[in-house]
C-alpha cells in the first residue's frame, strides 16, 4: 500500500488538506496545474503530459476538415463507431483489462501488438495503468487520482494534474513501477533515463510508435475511403479523447452516492453500473470493482460486453492464452435467491388420526 500511496506525483495543492480530508482545489487552482504541468519548457519531464494533449489537439484539424469539408451522413455513422465503440472498447481491452488489470494473457508478442495498436494511439499506456493501480487501492479516498468528489475538473485534467508518476522514487520504489508495466511490452527507461525524463516511457520510443501507429492508420483509412474516411476517423477519435476523460467523474457517481439497491452491488466504493458506458465499452464499473481481474465485467443478461467479446473470440482463435472470467463467482454470491421456507399447512384430521 505505501508504495501505491507515493507512486504518484502530488499535485501543487496536495491529496489531503490540513486536516487529512481530500483537498478540493478550485478550477483555477486546478487549471493553473494543469498549464504548469504540460510545460516542457519549464521542466522538459513535463513530457508525456505535453505530448498526451498535443495529440489531442493535433487531431482537431481533422474534425473540422471532416465537419465542414467531408461531412456525410455516412461519415457521421463512421465517425459514431469509432470514437464510442471502437475506441472506447479498445481502451477498456487494452488500457484497462491488459495493461492495468492483467486479466488476460496472449499467446504471444505478435497478438499483444496487434490488439494494442487496433486504434489510434492516444493515451500512453503509463498514465493510464500506474494511476489506476492506485485508484483502485484508494477510491473515491484522497490519493484518488480521479476522486469524483473533487469535482468534475479534478477529473477532466487528472491525466496531467494527478495521474503522471513521482520523479522523486528511489531505485527501489523506480523498479516496482517498472513491474507494473513489464507485461505490456512498453520499454521501460533505465533508473538514469528516469531521473532524466521523469517517465517509464522512453520519449524517442514513444514519439516514434506514435508516428507509426497515425501512419498506418492514416493510410489504411485513407485507402479504404479516401481523405474523406480518415478525417472522420481521426476527428472523431479526437473527441473520444476528450469524451473519455468525463468516464471516472460519472463512473463513480459525479461525486454523490448513486448507487441503486439490485444493480450496484459493491458497496465498498461509489463506483456504479451506467448503460451507456456498459454497452459501448464493457465499462460496468460497480461490478469491476467487484472483480478488477475479471477479463469480463457484464455479468447479468442484458450487460452486453463488447471488450469480453473480443477477449473471448480472441482466446477461441488461439491468440489469447487464458483469461479469469469472474461471471460465475459475481452470480453465486449476488445473484443466488435465497430459498424461502414455505410452511406447510397439516389438515386438522391428520393430525386427530396420527395421534390416535
Ligand atoms: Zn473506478
Ligand atoms: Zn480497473
Amino acid at each position: 500500500m505505501a508504495f501505491l500511496n507515493t507512486v504518484l506525483e502530488p499535485p501543487a495543492y496536495g491529496w489531503t488538506d490540513e486536516l487529512g480530508n481530500l483537498s478540493k482545489p478550485t478550477n483555477k487552482q486546478i487549471v493553473k496545474e494543469f498549464f504548469k504541468r504540460i510545460n516542457v519548457f519549464s521542466d522538459k519531464k513535463n513530457w508525456l503530459s505535453f505530448l498526451s494533449w498535443t495529440l489531442v489537439v493535433a487531431l482537431v484539424p481533422f474534425l473540422g476538415l471532416f465537419i465542414f469539408k467531408y461531412f456525410s451522413i455516412t461519415g457521421l455513422i463512421v465517425a459514431f463507431v469509432y470514437s464510442m465503440i471502437i475506441m472506447g472498447t479498445h481502451g477498456t481491452i487494452w488500457h484497462h483489462r491488459y495493461c492495468t488489470h492483467g486479466a488476460y494473457t496472449f499467446k504471444n508478442k505478435f497478438w499483444r501488438f496487434f490488439t494494442q495498436n487496433l486504434t489510434l494511439k492516444i493515451i500512453p499506456e503509463e498514465i493510464y495503468a500506474v494511476s489506476h493501480h492506485v485508484h483502485h487501492a484508494l477510491s473515491d479516498q484522497p490519493g484518488d487520482p480521479y476522486n469524483a468528489q473533487g469535482g468534475f475538473m479534478y477529473c477532466f485534467l487528472a491525466d496531467v494534474n494527478h495521474q503522471p508518476i513521482a520523479r522523486n522514487m528511489d531505485e527501489a520504489c523506480y523498479k516496482k513501477c517498472v513491474n507494473l508495466m513489464k507485461h505490456t511490452g512498453v520499454t521501460t527507461n533505465t533508473y538514469k533515463q528516469y531521473q532524466k525524463w521523469g517517465t517509464l516511457a522512453n520519449p524517442t520510443r514513444t514519439i516514434i510508435g506514435i508516428i507509426l501507429n497515425w501512419g498506418f492508420w492514416f493510410t489504411a483509412f485513407y485507402l479504404l475511403g479516401g481523405p474523406a474516411l480518415a478525417c472522420a476517423v481521426f476527428g472523431s477519435a479526437g473527441i473520444w479523447a476528450v469524451g473519455v476523460r468525463t468516464f471516472n467523474y460519472e463512473g463513480h457517481g459525479k461525486g454523490k452516492d448513486m448507487r441503486r439497491d439490485g444493480i450496484d452491488h459493491n458497496r465498498e466504493d461509489m463506483s456504479i453500473n451506467q448503460l451507456w458506458p456498459g454497452y459501448v465499452a464493457g465499462e460496468w464499473h460497480n461490478n469491476h470493482h467487484l472483480y478488477p481481474k475479471s477479463a469480463r465485467s457484464g455479468f447479468k443478461p442484458y450487460q452486453f460486453d463488447l471488450a469480453w467479446c473480443y477477449i473471448k473470440m480472441m482466446s477461441m482463435l488461439g491468440a489469447v492464452s487464458s483469461y479469469r472470467d469472474s461471471k460465475a463467482d459475481f452470480l453465486k454470491e449476488y445473484c443466488t435467491p435465497v430459498p424461502v421456507i414455505v410452511p406447510v399447512a397439516i389438515p386438522v384430521k391428520e393430525i386427530l388420526v396420527s395421534a390416535e
